[in-house]
């Protein structure tokens, strides 16, 4: 594998999938993991854009099999990047970008290890994370709270990413978010270090 991983976490509600559409056309060509979650889908939200919808039954299905990067249950819904996908962007040498939670990205750092880089984002406050949820009107009253219930505890988490965005101004987390997707392209992994070592050698 040769390609670079961008891990993004973040309370649902931060703005991560605004901040990465704002970025699309800075960051370049990249590959959205889109992942695999047994969560209704919301509003507009289409099935093979926004995350692939299965039953509990079909995810754990695919979990038997294999075929999950890493998978966690969040907010009482499965939640998996699929390997394959991913395994071939890298072989195309392409950077690619996750949206997943605090334990995907503790699973995903501990099997690929130095190849991730990886970004908390997050609205100024809590206060303001649960305004964004509303203002977003996708989720009932109950839903929200379990959000903003579980923002607590992921928030203790920012410590363990490379980079903190603070998603209050758009533009300027869309800045630093660009910023973030080029340092992760230009990273380089142990493994692509050691074949470089060796033909430098030789060469
Ligand atoms: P996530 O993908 O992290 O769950 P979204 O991108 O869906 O979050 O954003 C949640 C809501 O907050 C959306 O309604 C979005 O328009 C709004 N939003 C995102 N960034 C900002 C910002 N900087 N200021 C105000 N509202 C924002
Ligand atoms: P939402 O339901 O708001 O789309 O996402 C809820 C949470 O699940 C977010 O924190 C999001 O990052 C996380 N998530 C989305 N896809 C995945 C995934 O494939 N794996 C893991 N571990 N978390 C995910």
């Amino acid at each position: 594998m040769r390609g670079a991983i961008l891990v993004l976490s973040g309370p649902s509600g931060a703005g991560k999938s605004t901040i990465i559409s704002a970025s699309s056309e800075a960051i370049g060509s990249y590959y959205f993991s889109i992942s695999t979650t047994t969560r209704k889908p919301r509003e507009g939200e289409v099935d093979g854009v926004d995350y692939h919808f299965v039953s509990k039954e079909q995810f754990e299905e695919d979990i038997k099999s294999g075929n999950f990067l890493e998978y966690a249950t969040v907010h009482n819904n499965y939640y998996g990047t699929s390997l394959l996908p991913v395994r071939n962007a890298l072989d195309e040498n392409k950077l690619v970008i996750f949206d997943i939670d605090i334990q995907g990205h503790r699973l995903v750092r501990a099997k690929l290890g130095d190849i991730i880089t990886s970004a908390f984002i997050t609205p100024p406050t809590l206060r303001e994370l649960e305004t964004r949820l509303r203002s977003r009107s996708s989720d009932k009253e109950d839903i929200i709270t379990q959000r903003v219930e579980n923002a607590k505890d992921e928030i203790k988490a920012i410590g363990e990413y490379d980079f903190m965005i603070i998603n209050d101004d758009i533009e300027k987390a869309s800045k630093e978010f660009t910023l973030v997707a080029n340092s992760a392209r230009l990273k380089h992994s142990q493994i692509d270090l050691n074949s470089f070592i060796d033909e430098w050698l030789v060469g």
